[in-house]
């Protein structure tokens, strides 16, 4: 820790030290979270939706949501009422950021590829889309309208016909979702929606319910830990996207970054939950002394102070010192950053050099929030480390790639006894034979 001031975040300096990409990667701070402890909690929640179906999701919605829907499927004219309930702003701000996210992903759906590899031999390979998928949409500290865009703006994109939503009851508006997740799925067209919640969602979505819900090919969305360890527990009968767990941010900054902005966003993140990671990577001391003052008057005035002090003076928030922009680099790549923003000069270059990150925000006029709701990218994206070999949710995440291939005759004589050594090679001489058969037509 700095002595010369009263710091929020701790430090790491590593300016008189030159460790490596791996010595790196154990240095950087990280939130303890453990998914595994909660299986034990989901398995017995799951086997009971399999057995006993709707009577288990009310059970369920009594005992975790406090409350039994009267309509584990909510009517469709109960989705569409909800409209009626909302500002015109927020209604307004929703529409922006469907046609933003919509037009960004629309455009990333990638097209088919079809490659001549020989005279005659064809090779191509088109996306499909899973039919079905079932997104989930948490609702028990707080509501996530933005959540329902990202993941069905993604799965529409996709090309995918059925889609299920799933949200916990709320108590107060009668074990219905909040009607701010129902306005969102009227203004998506989304008609199937569930208030069920928790991992008896996850089994729902999975395993079907008889006259209720169809199971569907690939659960998304993100949650609370019995939501991550239920989609856990589920992944190989279904596909999952990655497990999401606290949010972080880092920024790379120099000495020409604006401290007051560099502090906003630090504790914009840190605000979502005491596990959240904040990380500040600067080669500049005197910034970092900076963005500690602008943190410290700027905590007196945060609404939700508790959880955000939490955050930023646990484990996983650091000030990170570095010799200079490229050990930044080194470091933010360790790192592997949910978001990382950028405040350097040539922000853009030094976003270039970047490997892992889940988004990448560049320059002082894109912060975190914009991306959050309305940017045109995806907010759900790969925490923890997981950017090293993980990517964000997109349209991708309800894709399959089919490849197709066509031979002509002559196209196989070519390479016919190619195959057929490689097939004794292996001691498999029926597949060789298969080639022959054909060899002597
Ligand atoms: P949630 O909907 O994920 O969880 C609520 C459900 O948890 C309840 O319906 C209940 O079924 C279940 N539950 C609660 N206590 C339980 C227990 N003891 N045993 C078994 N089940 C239990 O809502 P939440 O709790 O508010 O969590 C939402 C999480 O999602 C937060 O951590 C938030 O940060 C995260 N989030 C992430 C993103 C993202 O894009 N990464 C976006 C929005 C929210």
């Amino acid at each position: 820790r700095a002595t010369r001031l009263e710091c929020v975040l701790s430090r790491i300096d590593l300016r008189d030290r030159h460790l490596t990409a791996r010595e790196l990667l154990g240095v950087v701070p990280r939130a303890d979270v453990d998914v595994s402890h909660a299986l034990a909690t989901v398995e017995p929640i799951l086997a009971a939706v399999r057995e006993r179906g709707a009577d288990a999701l009310r059970e369920f919605g009594e005992r975790f949501d406090g409350v039994v829907p009267e309509h584990l499927r909510v009517p469709a004219a109960r989705i569409e009422a909800a409209l009626e309930t909302q500002d015109e702003a927020v209604l307004d701000a929703l529409r922006e950021a469907i046609a933003r996210v919509r037009t960004f992903h629309d455009a990333t759906v990638p097209p088919p590829v079809s490659v001549q590899v020989a005279p005659g031999a064809t090779v191509s390979q088109r996306w499909i889309p899973v039919g079905r998928v079932g997104l989930y949409v948490p609702g028990g500290l707080a509501v996530y309208p933005s959540s329902v865009v990202m993941n069905v703006v993604a799965a529409q994109a996709a090309g995918v016909e059925s889609i299920a939503v799933a949200t916990p009851p709320q108590k107060e508006f009668g074990g219905e979702p909040h009607p701010t997740i129902l306005a969102a799925c009227a203004l998506l067209g989304v008609d199937e929606v569930y208030a069920v919640g928790g991992a008896q969602a996850v089994g729902m979505l999975a395993y079907g319910v008889d006259d209720l819900c169809d199971p569907v090919d690939v659960i998304t969305g993100p949650g609370n830990v019995y939501v991550a360890a239920a989609k856990r527990a589920v992944n190989g009968v279904v596909g999952i996207d990655s497990e999401a767990g606290p949010t972080e941010i880092a920024i790379i900054a120099d000495d020409s970054a604006d401290a007051g902005y560099v502090a906003a966003d630090l504790l914009s993140q840190a605000e979502h939950d005491p596990m959240a990671g904040s990380v500040l990577i600067t080669d500049s001391e005197a910034l970092a002394d900076a963005v500690e003052l602008a943190l410290a008057a700027r905590m007196d005035e945060t609404k939700h102070l508790a959880r955000t002090k939490e955050a930023l003076t646990g484990r996983q928030s650091a000030v990170i010192l570095t010799e200079d922009i490229d050990q930044s680099v080194a470091v933010a790549d360790a790192y592997g950053a949910e978001h990382l923003e950028i405040h350097t000069r040539d922000a853009a270059d030094v976003a270039a050099r970047i490997r892992s990150a889940g988004a990448i925000f560049v320059g002082p006029h894109t912060p975190v929030p914009l991306g959050d709701y309305l940017a045109g990218s995806n907010h759900v994206l790969p925490t923890g480390g997981t950017a090293r070999f993980a990517s964000g949710l997109g349209a991708h995440s309800f894709l399959k790639a089919v490849s197709t291939i066509h031979y002509t005759a002559d196209a196989l004589a070519e390479v016919g006894h190619k195959v057929i050594a490689l097939a004794n090679a292996e001691d498999l001489p029926a597949h060789g034979e298969a080639i022959a058969a054909r060899l002597q037509d």
